[in-house]
């Protein structure tokens, strides 16, 4: 079965928790321009890059000379709503007719209004560890990335990246053990890779300024989509404090609440059964977290997803304006209370979440004593960055310099 590949490390480690209940996953291939090119191929131009992105590499896959359709499968999640999501499947259901493959490749759509019965008496252990994924992968992918800038030798926190990686997908992958046990490994290696992070000779730089991402979940973390956004920041002489996949996660859960509580259910079985989900969850994300408290010190993630919309609430109220265009611009707001010097946002072409998002940025950033915010669009066709990155972290350089928030020293000395 193969998984779309959000982020680098998201998708590895979502595989192994796949193959954790017997299922065997693997990331889908790495995008390229053979992935845009299959992807225009069925697409007439509606559709957003992530779509083209996760098609097209889907389609590489069945042009590869090894593919067996009665031996394969692909993840497509969907969803309801106006967000194009929901129709990746319909098109891809289509792509396969069109090649005489409908009912030997399999789509396997997870839905939680099902609990997931597709998965049959795996379904619960399935989705404790894939939950385990999610925050290895954003644990893993935040020390990287605020260890990554300063090292004084280049190429050590990719090294360890990589390593920290297939170690954390093996014990992912691992059958038949407790979700206990799992934990308990989960986080021995996340301290090992910690204190891997934390051996790389830095060079400290109270000065770089900290850029903020948010955007569209997939193009923001998904590098190709974004043309290696975050490694042209480094090289300006930024740092990227990237916004993690848990925030959807928790944003999720904070609806379903909502909208039992909109619907009179604020006492009832749903809604306990929702806070017992939370309260796990949370328990699991604290453990794993706990090690880093030292080396996240001024870069910790909001304690309650709340925040973040009531940040949002004066420009975008929740109850008006749902999803990532809330989340985007209360993250922001977020940020510059951090102390961050500059906020990115990602957004594919013509994706409403950042079109609504650009409307309400220059409200933000005025009574956030003019906090740099700037959108940038990205649609497959490579344009050269350089430009446009080194422009704004000047204006965050501009901002730095005469900030009222100070933010604590990035280089923790650990
Ligand atoms: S949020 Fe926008 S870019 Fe992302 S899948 Fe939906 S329509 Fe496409």
């Amino acid at each position: 079965m193969y998984i779309p590949r959000m982020s680098l490390s998201g998708a590895k480690l979502m595989a192994a928790a796949y193959r954790s209940v017997g299922i065997f996953a693997e990331a889908s291939p790495l995008s390229d321009s053979r992935t845009l090119e299959l992807g225009g191929k069925y697409l007439n131009g509606d559709e957003c890059l992530p779509e083209r992105i996760t098609l097209g590499n889907f389609l590489k896959v069945i042009e590869d000379p090894s593919f067996d359709p009665d031996k394969t499968a692909f993840l497509l999640p969907t969803s309801g709503g106006p967000c194009r999501f929901g129709q990746y499947q319909v098109l891809f259901k289509k792509i396969l007719k069109e090649k005489k493959y409908e009912d030997r490749v399999l789509i396997v759509s997870p839905t939680s209004t099902d609990g997931y019965e597709g998965f049959g008496d795996s379904a619960g252990a399935l989705m404790r560890t894939s939950w385990l994924a999610v925050v290895c992968s954003d644990i893993l992918r935040k020390i990287h990335l605020k260890t990554r800038p300063y090292e004084i030798e280049k190429g050590g926190a990719n090294e360890i990246f990589q390593k920290g990686l297939e170690e954390l997908s093996a014990i992912l992958a691992l059958p038949g053990i407790t979700h206990k046990a799992r934990k308990s490994q989960l986080h021995q290696m996340l301290i090992t890779i910690r204190d891997r992070y934390r051996k790389i000779k830095k060079q400290p730089d109270a000065n770089k300024p900290l850029i903020g991402i948010v955007g569209e979940i997939y193009c923001r973390l998904n590098e190709f989509s974004n043309e290696y956004l975050v490694n042209k920041i480094e090289e300006f002489g930024g740092e990227v404090w990237m916004t993690d996949v848990a925030e959807w996660v928790w944003y999720t859960t904070d609806e379903q609440v909502q909208r039992l509580i909109r619907t009179g259910k604020r006492f009832s079985k749903e809604m306990l059964a929702a806070q017992i989900k939370i309260a796990i969850l949370k328990k699991d994300e604290s453990f794993l977290l706990e090690p880093f408290k030292a080396d996240f010190c001024g870069y910790e993630e909001p304690h309650r997803v709340r925040d973040v919309l009531n940040y949002s609430h004066p420009f975008l109220p929740q109850s008006g304006a749902l999803g990532e265009m809330v989340l985007n611009v209360g993250k922001s707001i977020y940020l510059y209370h951090k102390g961050a010097d500059g906020v990115i946002d990602i957004s594919p072409f013509t994706c409403m979440n950042g079109v609504v998002c650009e409307t309400v940025y220059p409200q933000v950033s005025q009574k956030y004593d003019h906090f740099p915010i700037r959108i940038f669009y990205f649609d497959g066709s490579q344009v050269d960055l350089d430009r446009d990155v080194e422009i704004f972290l000047e204006l965050a350089r501009n901002y730095q310099r005469k900030k009222k928030r100070a933010r604590p020293a990035p280089v923790s000395g650990q």
